[in-house]
């Protein structure tokens, strides 16, 4: 079993380019790195190989972070054939820069039955899988994570509907956003997260366990869940890493933790600890 830790994104106060990253997480002692095109994916295929070879030669696996502005279900179909466009050119710079996985928020139920968004949010996927393979994408998966609000596609269920109908899917199970969509009701115990563990064996495969793609802050929420994410030393909030880091050792559970703490790297760091105890 092996656990990687590694931040959303450039550490704090790294003024470098990004492809001198990876080698500045081996030298601190982090293994995982998440690439955030959340904003849009800007980056040109030279660029990005360069990354991919970097983070090979210093151990660093890499993901990458689609961008925020997708909804696979909107109402609109422009806005769902943007959607699908960013979801495209995330795993095109995913495939030139090796990372395994692409990580993205599905969308919006608005108005829609649930049954409606999955269906459109699949169908979606599957274009973009098209379109993607066309372009010669063969090595990243998709990993639509759980998220942080009940207003957004993606709880587990959600997720597991969404991954049987469409190929090279596995979750992002973001463990903070678990937590907030339920306001607080799970992700309060080792054996909660035990749950969270078997429901993806069961529903994803075991593929989706090598490795498990994580995401973990502290995170504050309100009615509809997520508010803000927070540093692992505001104690005030929840969840606690133990409970997961106990959960995934007890398991035995190859596991990418990407930490989305504002203080990204050196959180990252806080969590290793915690885990190496
Ligand atoms: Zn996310």
């Amino acid at each position: 079993m092996r656990i990687r830790f590694g931040p959303a994104g450039k550490p704090v106060g790294f003024k470098g380019p990004m492809e001198n990253v990876p080698s500045y997480l081996a030298e601190i002692g982090l293994d995982a790195l998440e690439y955030e095109a959340v904003r849009g994916v800007n980056i040109r295929e030279e660029k990005a190989r360069l990354l991919g070879e970097e983070a090979e030669k210093h151990g660093v696996l890499l993901s990458l972070h689609a961008p925020y502005f997708v909804n696979l279900a909107a109402e609109k179909q422009e806005t769902v054939e943007a959607s699908i466009r960013r979801i495209v050119q995330s795993l095109q710079a995913a495939e030139w820069m090796n990372a395994y996985i692409v990580v993205f928020h599905p969308g919006y139920y608005k108005g829609l039955s649930r049954e409606e968004a999955l269906k459109r949010t699949v169908e979606a996927l599957r274009r973009a899988w098209d379109e993607a393979r066309s372009l010669g994408v063969a090595r990243p998966w998709l990993g639509p994570e759980t998220t942080g609000k009940t207003s957004q596609i993606g709880s587990l269920e959600d997720l597991a509907e969404i991954c049987g109908a469409v190929e090279r899917c596995r979750p992002t199970v973001d463990w903070a956003h678990l937590y907030a969509r339920s306001e607080g009701a799970v992700i309060v115990s080792k054996e909660d997260v035990v749950r969270v563990i078997d429901f993806v064996e069961k529903h994803f495969g075991t593929e989706a366990l090598k490795p498990l793609h994580q995401h973990f802050s502290r995170i504050e929420y309100g009615r509809g869940g997520e508010k803000r994410h927070h540093v692992m030393a505001a104690q005030e909030y929840g969840p606690e890493f133990r409970h997961v880091c106990g959960a995934l050792k007890e398991l035995g559970v190859d596991s990418v933790i990407i930490s989305e703490s504002p203080l990204l790297d050196k959180d990252a760091l806080v969590m290793k600890e915690i885990c190496s105890t």
